[in-house]
Order: structure tokens, then sequence, then C-alpha cells
């Protein structure tokens, strides 16, 4: 490794890669050699080839606990870093800077009456951190994908607490988008909301929640693109 000023943040070093674990034709789980990294859930690694100027941020998916760090990456179409990254093998180098980041800071001493998580597609990743993290949480997951196979390791969160709305059949629990969801949903006013993916579900996410009596203050977001 080089570079590494401590054990809990790493300005630039090579981590080995361990494996890489497809769940869909174009989203797969890349995991590599922890290094002794501190982390905490929600917040991104940057990511890249050895030696190249392309990197891009990628939220940690694995758990505090895990030995090994783990990010969830959808392929973009055009996109650079998600494709190269699709094809590095076993024993390769990763360039990895961070961790940064403060998304689910407020989360690790989460208010009574629980939390609120919501997520488009890959920004599904900072909550799996979470719950593998803090399995004991008062927590309730939503999960926008286009059909149930994008509902990526559904079996590690605990089935009653996660909602996953599929916007292209009715595989899932609810046939239509998250923000239709939203606008029919329980939604509990003393809940801190968490929402994750992209900024167009993220504003129109929000819209519907202050409607509905969230404040501002209880809201948080992390947008990816
Ligand atoms: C804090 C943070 C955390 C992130 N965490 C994740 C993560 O956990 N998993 C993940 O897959 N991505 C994540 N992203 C997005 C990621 O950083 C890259 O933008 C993405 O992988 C595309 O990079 P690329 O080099 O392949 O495409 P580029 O060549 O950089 O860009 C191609 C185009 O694709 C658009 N784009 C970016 N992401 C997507 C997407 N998911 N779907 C459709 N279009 C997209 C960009 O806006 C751009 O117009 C995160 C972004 C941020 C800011």
């Amino acid at each position: 490794m080089i570079g590494q000023k401590n054990k809990s943040h790493i300005d630039e070093a090579l981590f080995q890669i361990d494996s890489v674990r497809h769940l869909t034709e174009s989203t797969y789980v890349l995991r590599f050699s922890r290094n002794g990294m501190e982390f905490t859930p929600g917040q991104h690694l940057v990511l890249g080839l050895p030696g190249s100027t392309e990197l891009r941020e990628y939220s940690i998916y694995s758990g505090i606990h895990d030995a090994f760090l783990e990010v969830l990456i959808k392929e973009v179409d055009e996109g650079l870093v998600s494709r190269q990254l699709k094809y590095i093998g076993p024993e390769e180098s990763l360039e990895v800077r961070g961790p940064y980041g403060f998304f689910l800071t407020r989360a690790s001493n989460p208010p009574p009456g629980g939390i609120l998580f919501i997520s488009s597609g890959t920004g599904i990743a900072p909550f799996h951190s979470y719950v593998n993290s803090y399995p004991q949480a008062d927590y309730r997951l939503i999960h926008g994908v286009r059909s149930i196979n994008e509902a990526y390791d559904s079996g590690d969160y605990q089935r009653e607490r996660l909602h996953v709305c599929t916007s292209r059949d009715n595989t899932g629990n609810f046939e239509g988008r998250l923000t239709d969801y939203l606008l029919e949903a329980e939604i509990e006013p003393h809940r801190d909301v968490y929402l994750c993916g992209n900024s167009n579900m993220i504003f129109d996410a929000m819209d519907i929640l202050r409607a509905r009596g969230i404040s501002q203050n209880q809201i948080y977001t992390e947008v990816y693109f």
C-alpha cells in the first residue's frame, strides 16, 4: 500500500480485488481488501483503475464488521469507470481513496421511532451497509427498481421492513414508481428520512414527503447523478 495516512482515512492506495459478483447483466458487487480501513455506513470511496486519472465515487455496500470492503455498481451505458471495473479480475489492484461523506452519520444514533430509507437502483448501497452493520435497527426501506431482479440482495433485509416498488411490472410489493407509492403509503411523521439515488427521484420524493408532513430538517439526501 502507498500513501496511507492512518487507519481511518486513505488519500490514495492500491487495494487487492477479491471477487466480482454479478447480480444482473449490468450490476455487480466488487469485493476487495479492507486494509484496516474504518468507516461509518453511508460513507463512500473514490475508486478507479491503478494510475488512471478517471476515478468515481461509490458508496460502501459492506458492513462495519465485515473483513472486506464491497461496493455495488451499475454499469452505465457509455460510462467509463463503471464498465472498466466490471471486468477487473481477482488479484488485480484497485485504486482507493476515502472514506468520505457524512450521509448516515445522524442515523448511527437514531431517534426513537425509527428511520425511513428511500432508494432507487444502486442507491440502496448505503442502506445495505447500515442494515448489515446494525441488524437490530428500527428501519423501513423502500426500494424503487424496474423489475424484481434489481432488488439487489433483498434477502439481506428483514422481509417486513423492505418494500420493493417495480415500475415495469408487478413483480414487487407495489406496481409503479416509488414516488407513486409514497403518495399513498403510510408515512410515520416522526421518522427521519434518508434518500439515495438519482436526483429526479430525490427531488420528486422530497416534494411528496414535505406535502405529507415531513419537515425539511428530518430529510437527508445523497445524490448519485
Ligand atoms: C456520493 C456518490 C456515491 C455514489 N455511489 C454509487 C454506487 O454506490 N453505485 C453506483 O453504481 N454509482 C454510484 N455513484 C455514481 C458513480 O460515481 C458514477 O457516476 C457512475 O458509476 C458512472 O460512472 P462512469 O465513469 O461509468 O460514467 P461517466 O463516464 O462518468 O458518465 C456517464 C453518464 O452517466 C450518468 N450516470 C451516472 N450514474 C448513473 C446511473 N447509475 N445510471 C444512469 N446514468 C448514470 C452520468 O450522469 C453521466 O452523464 C455515486 C455517485 C456519488 C456522487
